[in-house]
């Protein structure tokens, strides 16, 4: 009888306990919908703080004006600089490097190293938003081509043998950047 008991009210205690739980979890998912509903509002009226860039699509032939023969083949037509032959290969200056086609923010100079392989490298991107990965399967390799989260133009490619702390390598084409040198310096 007293077994029967314990029984029962054991059962009765799991069941409260998982009704607890559910009512958490649904709290849970209202706050974070409120937090991410708050932020993308701030968002809106600060330009700075947005953390999505904004999608920028323009006409090959609007590319074409606004680009160099060498900036539109690499950023636009995939094309890949000569190594040793881009203006950031050794470049060492203080600042960010942008992309060339709408500017979105790329890479800090603190992340970019000398990878011996003559162009551009960096071991981490300013945000995970800004440069977008995916699976480049041409010229009979699989690599991992890397694009503005912007305006989808093409970069680079990103390999896993870069230095810690990310043992990353973002080889990135001198084309496809531009450089602001960093104001309080
Ligand atoms: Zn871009």
């Amino acid at each position: 009888m007293v077994n029967r008991l314990m029984k029962t009210c054991s059962l009765f205690i799991l069941f409260l306990f998982s009704i607890i739980l559910i009512v958490c979890n649904k709290v849970k998912t209202i706050e974070k919908q409120t937090v991410m509903t708050t932020e993308s509002n701030s968002a809106n009226f600060d330009q700075k703080e947005e953390r999505m860039p904004e999608k920028i699509i323009k006409s090959d032939e609007e590319w074409q004006r606004l680009l160099t023969p060498e900036q539109y083949k690499i950023a636009r037509k995939k094309g890949t600089e000569a190594p040793f032959t881009g203006k950031y290969n050794k470049f060492k200056e203080i600042g960010l490097f942008q992309c060339v086609c709408c500017g979105n923010e790329l890479f800090r100079s603190e992340s970019k190293f000398d990878s011996g392989t003559g162009w551009p490298s960096f071991w981490e991107p300013i945000s995970e938003q800004n440069v977008k990965s995916s699976i480049d399967a041409s010229y009979g390799m699989i690599r991992t081509e890397v694009t503005c989260g912007r305006c989808d133009a093409h970069l680079g490619h990103v390999f896993h043998d870069g230095p810690p702390p990310t043992g990353l390598r973002y080889c990135i084409n001198s084309g496809a950047l531009t450089f602001v040198k960093r104001k309080d310096e």
